[in-house]
């Protein structure tokens, strides 16, 4: 088990891709935090995997309240002894054409993807430094972290900012065995992405098949959705790596949609 005696938090781990990923780490024998707005639904994922033999615990986190985010760090490392793997998960999608995009709404978006990121990486780095372990910062990116699609641009400018966070985690943190990596999956059919076809079907003027076929799938290898499955196995691949080899890269997880 690559994780065995390793302490992993993810963020948004109560639904879609945080979830997968808190049950493949967890498989891989890592303790989980799981946080997320949502703490019952944090509960029943980290009794999930107590039903398969695990260890998990739920925190209730804002990721982008300072304190509360601080708090859930202090929990997990007080109940579970240590933080080695942060996968900063939790995000929301809302698009307009940016001549309509509220302000309000734009640092909504940027508040989330990206204060998010940051608030819990400094939390979570100052526990991997201290106890001399290092650890793995996972950031969920996107395809739109590379590339542009309409309606999307403060979800676009979060994803790309991303890039830069963790190539500096990758800089400051090596010498004190700290990787970063930006994982870029493409359309994933969670919650976030079913709320999205109709929304699209209506600013775009086509209909939610046609988004589906043509504007989320049109692009792959093989016209099918990436899967929760596909993007926690690299995510628990890189939580396990052991060197530096290649931290401060990303990972585009699309079935082809977007090649590097
Ligand atoms: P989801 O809606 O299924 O889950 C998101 C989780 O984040 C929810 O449990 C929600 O409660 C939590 N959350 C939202 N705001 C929060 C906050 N402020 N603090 C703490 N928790 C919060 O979404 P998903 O599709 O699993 O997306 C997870 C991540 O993957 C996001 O960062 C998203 O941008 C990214 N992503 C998703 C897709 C996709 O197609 N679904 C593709 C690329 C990237």
């Amino acid at each position: 088990m690559s994780l065995k005696d390793k302490v992993a938090m993810v963020t948004g781990a109560a639904s879609g891709i945080g979830r997968e990923c808190a049950l493949h780490m967890a498989k891989e024998g890592a303790a989980i935090v799981i946080a997320d707005l949502n703490l019952d639904g944090a509960n029943s994922v980290a009794r999930e995997i107590e039903a398969m033999g695990g260890k998990a615990i739920g925190v209730s986190m804002d990721v982008t309240n300072e304190d509360q985010v601080n708090a859930g760090i202090e929990e997990a490392v007080a109940k579970l002894g240590s933080i080695d793997v942060l996968v900063s998960n939790a995000g929301i999608q809302i698009v307009h054409p940016i001549e309509e995009f509220p302000f309000a709404d734009w640092k909504k978006m940027l508040s989330i993807h990206l204060d998010g990121a940051f608030l819990t990486t400094q939390a979570a780095i100052k526990h991997m430094y201290a106890s001399g372990r290092g650890g793995s910062i996972i950031y969920m990116g996107s395809v739109h972290s590379h590339e542009a699609s309409k309606l999307k641009s403060a979800y676009v400018t979060a994803k790309h900012g991303l890039l830069g966070l963790a190539r500096v985690v990758a800089k400051e943190g090596a010498e004190r065995n700290v990787r970063s990596y930006v994982v870029c999956p493409g359309f994933v059919k969670t919650p976030l992405v079913e709320k999205q076809i109709p929304e699209q079907a209506k600013s775009l003027g086509i209909s939610e098949e046609e988004v589906v076929k043509n504007v989320m799938l049109g692009q792959t290898a093989d016209g099918i959705f990436t899967t929760t499955d596909d993007v926690a196995s690299v995510v628990t691949f890189l939580a396990g790596f052991p060197t530096a080899a290649l931290t401060g890269q990303s990972f585009i997880v699309s079935h082809g949609w977007y090649m590097q």
